[in-house]
């Protein structure tokens, strides 16, 4: 994966990397609005790298803490807010619901949120968790790529769409195994029977060894 080089053409103030704990536009989740400013209709195009937050997660699979968001996004001023649309490239790994196989991958996803200004309409006309706020100066989109991403992360993962999961008897992987893999089920549970008896396991109706197979009629 091409690391840190997205960040070139750097419209807004760059600096992934930098743990910003003083300067809140040290955090590149946290997208400084005065450079848009208000008047409807400016854009401005937010490219940049944007390191996860613990815990975008279901059961099985999710972004691994620290690893790089891409943020694809146009950011436009409309009348109520901040229209926010665009895309999220989010690196994803877990494990396969089938085979348990690890699994890594990126989630291309798409966005398109309305941020309101405090005091506009649009905000006084809806619940506090209808609308995402714009604060300040300030739009966070971590909330917004945090759903975006919890919501598009499958429940079952697969490693592949026609993966043969495991197998019953040994728990080995069926796509690793040959086609026929396979095993004598009933010889092991009466192995030891017919070796103590020194009778062959074959033949006679009403052996142990026949009943698994005549259980199906
Ligand atoms: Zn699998
Ligand atoms: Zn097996």
């Amino acid at each position: 994966m091409p690391a840190a080089a997205s960040n070139r053409s750097g419209a807004v103030s760059p600096g992934p990397r930098t743990t910003g704990d003083r300067r809140p536009a040290g955090d590149p989740w946290r997208i400084d609005l005065r450079e848009l400013g208000r008047r409807a209709g400016s854009m401005q195009e937010i490219d940049r790298t944007a390191p996860a937050p613990d815990g975008w997660r279901v059961e099985l699979i999710g972004v691994p803490a620290g690893g790089e968001v891409q943020l694809h996004l146009r950011l436009e001023s409309v009348m109520e807010g901040v229209l926010v649309t665009g895309d999220l490239d989010v690196p994803v790994t877990g494990s396969c619901a089938r085979c348990l196989e690890p699994i890594e991958d990126t989630l291309h996803l798409d966005v398109q949120e309305l941020y309101a200004y405090e005091g506009s309409t649009t905000e006084a006309t809806s619940e506090e968790d209808e609308v995402r706020r714009i604060e300040g100066d300030y739009l966070d989109l971590a909330p917004l790529a945090r759903d975006t991403v919890v919501l598009n992360l499958p429940l079952a993962p697969v490693c592949t769409d026609d993966c043969a999961g495991l197998c019953v008897d040994c728990g080995q992987r069926l796509d690793d195994l040959p086609a026929d893999h396979a095993h004598e089920i009933v010889d092991a549970r009466w192995a030891g029977l017919a070796e103590k008896f020194g009778t062959p396991t074959t033949s006679s109706p009403g052996t142990p060894g026949e009943i698994p197979i005549t259980e199906e009629n």
